[in-house]
């Protein structure tokens, strides 16, 4: 779909509104951003979305829409720049959701390109003005990619024992205990193979190759942005290495939903081949000057701290590892690249990528198959005796419907560990893209009713982190906060939601995600702004902000903290109002003891469907309460040992 001018005009005034350049540097348009914004939606594969997009622009530039906005009888791109800023503000603010909704898609939209596009000459002048480096570029010294994913140039038909559909924590694992069991394999993943020779730091390339839908994905009102690895590994290749057990509380959760292992030996020998095979350790933890603040504050407030585990081998720590997330240049990282999906390359498996599996085929109530398409649009047929679902808590239950799976779990029971982040402005320069990904966490409010609560966690922050969690309330306020990204450290909150949302599937097969914070969930990610605040106080930061759409900011003395706390009450919880991101996904096709209650059965099989499995972080009965990857692995190590007996 092509906008009209019209549509150019009201796209183009809208992201110069946003980012009109200052001190010399170029604004939105100058940028090309309208034009990259525009290429994105179209990466939406939800045809009614994109829609929704062009339909808003064709209003945008009418008199009626600027009046809803308070900008009176003139049309936007005719409005000076202030007042342009306050017709912005009223969408922002609006009592409607949609509305919210609506700006903070564009606010997302038209600043990240602005801080992420690299420029006509591959370094954005942008980047100079707020002291940032950009990307690395690639490592002369990475070693030829080590897998050679299957060729597919025509319509293909295939045999296997096993089809694993999608490569990362889940996927990947599952194939590697089913090579290793002997059996014939083929993986099939939807995203592209990159590897450390393809790795450059870049945000832009970065987001657009391995992350789903560019790194665009959020729930249908705008109001949790989701991050989710699509690539060959899935969230193993970008994700942030850190490497939890499963607590022992969560185990006994799980177990009570009926799947005894949960709590047994079973499971725990799982949880102890994944960490083996991952080389998780303790001992690549030296704290970024990002991290020091962190470790400043908890220590200052005498609050419970300790090193991240972390699966990483030669982890270098050094400078340039602030860009994981964006691929490990110097194959530290062991995702299921390096290790699972290694293994089961070596043992024969086939690996498909730019596949994507459309539907499961069904036989006779049992899984024969899956049926797939190539990025080229060539045909895959895969004959199989059983087939794993390994697409992620957004997908499998996208997959399971458009095979025809009735159950009315699937999709339902959706846990996001919302995330939403405090800042801290040093005056020390502490460059926050650097240094180890994640060193240090605190769980000093893990627990605040029962095994709920929240965990604090930093993370490396490139512009973009600071764009997405961060308010926009005028071009020079938000371009004042962009050049103190050198000196802004975050505290993430991490929750563990008790409540959860859902995953729909619409008419076309494609997933749609409802969530909801309670208030029950609220009352803990409000402890956790407060808890984040004191542990910046603490650590001397001059100025302290939260993610709210409002300026909910201050200076710490004379009761700041409480004046901090009131203003984020009066700007409010809810969609809009203050901006969450999950970076674990889950829960959405559990695993349980009677299909009234859950999508899988205790070995992880569908209770409609013999020989489907799934192998994901859509099969937690609840939310791990702790980064899920460990445990997404050693679920699927522990249903594909089943699935191995099952097939022998
Ligand atoms: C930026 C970031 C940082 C993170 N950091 C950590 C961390 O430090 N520690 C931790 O424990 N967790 C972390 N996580 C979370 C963790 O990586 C994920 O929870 C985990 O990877 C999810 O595993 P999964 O198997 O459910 O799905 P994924 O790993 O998301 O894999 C699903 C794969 O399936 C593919 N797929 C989907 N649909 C189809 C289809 N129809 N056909 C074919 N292929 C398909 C996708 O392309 C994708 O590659 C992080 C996540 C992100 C995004
Ligand atoms: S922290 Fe650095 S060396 Fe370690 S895995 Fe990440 S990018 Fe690689």
């Amino acid at each position: 779909m092509e906008l009209t001018p019209k549509q150019w005009r009201a796209l183009e005034a809208i992201c110069d509104t946003f980012a009109p350049g200052a001190n010399g540097t170029p604004g939105a348009t100058g940028m090309g951003v309208p034009r990259v914004l525009w290429n994105a939606v179209g990466r939406n594969p939800r045809e009614a979305e994109r829609r929704q997009v062009a339909q808003l622009l064709s209003l945008w530039d009418t008199r009626l829409v600027t009046a809803l906005g308070g900008g009176g009888l003139t049309r936007f791109s005719d409005l000076s720049p202030a007042r342009r800023e306050e017709v912005l503000r009223a969408w922002c603010d609006s009592r409607i959701p949609q509305r919210r909704a609506a700006f903070q898609a564009l606010r997302k939209g038209a600043l990240l390109f602005y801080y992420m596009v690299p420029g006509e000459n591959g370094r954005s002048p942008v980047w100079d003005r707020i002291g940032y480096p950009g990307p690395l570029g690639p490592n002369p010294e990475a070693p030829r990619k080590a897998l050679e994913p299957l060729a597919v140039d025509r319509d293909t038909t295939l045999e296997c024992d096993v089809c694993v559909v999608g490569s990362g924590a889940g996927g990947g694992a599952a194939a590697g205990v089913l090579a290793a069991a002997g059996l014939d394999v083929v993986v099939v993943e939807a995203g592209g193979y990159y590897d450390d020779e393809d790795f450059d730091g870049g945000e832009f390339e970065g987001y657009g190759r391995m992350y789903m839908y560019g790194g665009g994905a959020a729930t249908h009102d705008q109001s949790v942005a989701l991050l989710a690895g699509s690539c060959l590994g899935g969230g193993t290749t970008i994700n942030y290495t850190t490497s939890f057990r499963t607590p022992d509380d969560v185990r006994e959760e799980w177990a009570s939903h009926g799947v005894p292992a949960f709590a047994g030996d079973e499971y725990a020998r799982s949880l102890d081949a994944v960490c083996e095979r991952l080389g998780v350790n303790q001992e690549h933890n030296a704290p970024s000057a990002r991290e020091q603040m962190l470790q400043r504050g908890l220590t200052g407030l005498g609050w419970h701290a300790d090193f991240m585990p972390r699966n990483v081998r030669g982890c270098e720590q050094g400078k340039v590892c602030g860009y994981c997330n964006y691929g490990c240049r110097l194959g530290a990282k062991q995702s299921t690249v390096k290790t699972w999906l290694a293994d089961a390359y070596a043992a024969g498996t086939r690996i498909l990528v730019g596949t994507h599996a459309e539907r499961v085929i069904v036989e006779r109530g049992a899984a024969a198959g899956v049926e797939a398409r190539t990025t080229a649009g060539h045909r895959v047929s895969l004959r199989a005796r059983a087939v794993v679902s390994g697409c992620g808590a957004i997908h499998t239950p996208a997959l399971l419907r458009r095979s025809g799976l009735e159950n009315i779990n699937i999709g339902k029971h959706l846990r996001l560990h919302p995330a939403t982040v405090v800042w801290g402005v040093y005056d020390e320069e502490v460059r926050p893209w650097e240094g180890t990904m994640q060193a240090i966490y605190s769980d000093q409010h893990r627990y605040l009713d029962g095994g709920y609560g929240v965990k604090y966690e930093t993370a490396a922050i490139h512009p973009s982190l600071l764009v997405v969690f961060s308010p926009w309330r005028s071009a020079a306020e938000h371009a004042r906060m962009m050049e103190a990204l050198p000196h802004s450290v975050p505290i993430g909150i991490l929750l563990r939601d008790r409540d959860g949302g859902e995953v729909k599937v619409d008419r076309a097969g494609q997933p749609v995600v409802k969530y909801r914070l309670s208030d029950y969930d609220v009352h803990h990610v409000r402890r956790g702004v407060e808890g984040a605040a004191e542990i910046h106080e603490a650590a001397g930061a001059q100025r302290v902000f939260s993610s709210h759409s409002r300026d909910v900011s201050y200076t710490p003395g004379n009761g700041g903290r409480a004046r901090f706390m009131q203003e984020a009450d009066a700007c409010g919880w809810d969609t809009g109002r203050c901006t969450y991101g999950s970076f674990h996904i889950m829960g959405s096709a559990r695993m349980g003891g009677s299909p009234e209650t859950s999508a899988c059965n205790p070995r992880g099989e569908t209770w409609e469907v013999r020989g489907l499995y799934v192998c994901d972080g859509s099969a937690f009965p609840s939310a791990s309460g702790v980064n899920p990857m460990i445990s997404i692995e050693s679920i699927a190590h522990m249903n594909a040992a089943g699935i191995a007996d099952s097939l022998r």
